[in-house]
């Protein structure tokens, strides 16, 4: 670790400091702290993700740090600050309430913000740029917090949203995690592989979670791991779903209710295809195949195909002989 990296991350310290002290002890904070207890965020979230507010002033943090001597290098390097036409910086978060994202040992490396209230053209979130220390691709949100949970659950939860993996966490689900908006990649796959050997996807409940259930389910094959599904009723997303059932009630659903992939896929067909139709009843055997050939129980392969004859009413034997022919192709 170098110094500049020293010195970026000290600003990212103290500018959380700053957005915190400016959320929590100052009166215009007062509205984004409204808004967080509108949401039913309590003092302790606010206070253990060190949540703050950036006000809606261009230059507050420039004047900050130019107050501290750094250097204009190291501000342009720091990705606290946007640029205009003309090269002058200006502070990139405004008017927006502010989730430190941190590091595997709860270094502050970014920043992602959150608009007050729906604009029309303006992104909801909107996230720190890659830096010398952040790199989206490497970032776990949480996991500096959820690194015992998930040894202790030998499982990982990989939520959407920020808000739900916090909501989580103070709930009692303390092994979640989230992406930061992306597909995981590699290097956060390696990095969980060192802690369990089960990733559990709890996606908003709503259409786009689910259809990024099923994206997430077919992309990820690596074989380290085995995979669940939460999946959240009557369309919420988790934080919404702990806010309106309670934290004992998604507790249980964290535990009990983890969905097999074939049993999310076989629900997600059912949803999306209509088996009446010749078309879709072969691209559902097809995707469905795709699953039941990975499985290794005879009883379990059994059991799906069962269900899947019942579904397309044809014979167990023709699904066999199908498994069989897609064995040998793989092999
Ligand atoms: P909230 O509860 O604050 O409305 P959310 O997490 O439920 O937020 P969703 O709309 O469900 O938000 O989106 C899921 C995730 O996708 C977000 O948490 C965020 O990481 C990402 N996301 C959503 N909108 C944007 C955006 N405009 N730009 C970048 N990322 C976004
Ligand atoms: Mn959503
Ligand atoms: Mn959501
Ligand atoms: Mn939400």
């Amino acid at each position: 670790e170098n110094s500049d990296s020293r010195i970026l991350m000290q600003m990212y310290q103290d500018a959380a400091k700053l957005y915190s002290h400016i959320l929590t002890k100052t009166e215009n904070g007062n509205n984004a702290l409204k808004y967080l207890h509108d949401r039913n965020t309590t003092d302790d979230l606010i206070s253990d993700f060190d949540l703050g507010y950036a006000p809606n002033d261009s230059n507050l943090l420039l004047q900050f740090f130019k107050d501290r001597s750094i250097d204009e290098s190291t501000l342009r390097k720091s990705g606290l600050f946007a640029e205009n036409d003309q090269g002058e910086m200006f502070d990139r978060f405004r008017d927006r309430m502010m989730i430190p994202i941190k590091d595997e040992n709860g270094r502050i490396i970014a920043f992602s913000g959150r608009i007050l209230n729906k604009e029309k053209g303006v992104a909801k979130y909107m996230n720190s740029p890659e830096t010398p220390i952040f790199s989206k691709s490497k970032t776990l949100f949480n996991l500096n917090l959820a690194k015992r949970g998930i040894r202790e659950e030998k499982n990982v939860i990989l939520f959407e949203g920020f808000m739900d993996v916090m909501s989580a966490y103070k709930a009692g689900v303390t092994n979640g995690v989230a992406s930061m908006g992306t597909s995981l990649t590699d290097q956060q796959l390696y990095t969980l592989s060192r802690l369990t050997n089960q990733i559990n996807v709890c996606y908003d409940g709503d259409d786009p979670g689910v259809e990024a259930t099923y994206r997430a389910l077919t992309q990820l094959n690596d074989d380290r791991f085995n995979y669940g599904v939460i999946s959240i009723p009557d369309q919420k997303d988790p934080d919404e779903y702990i806010r309106s059932e309670g934290a004992e009630k998604f507790q249980q659903l964290t535990k009990s209710a983890v969905l097999t992939p074939i049993s999310f896929i076989l629900r997600y067909f059912r949803r999306n295809y209509n088996l009446d139709n010749e078309h879709d009843q072969l691209e559902f055997l097809n995707k469905t195949l795709q699953e039941i050939v990975k499985l290794k129980s005879p009883v379990e392969i059994d059991m799906y195909v069962g269900q899947i004859a019942d579904e397309l009413n044809v014979s167990t034997d023709s699904i066999h002989k199908e498994l069989e022919n897609l064995r040998r192709k793989n092999a």
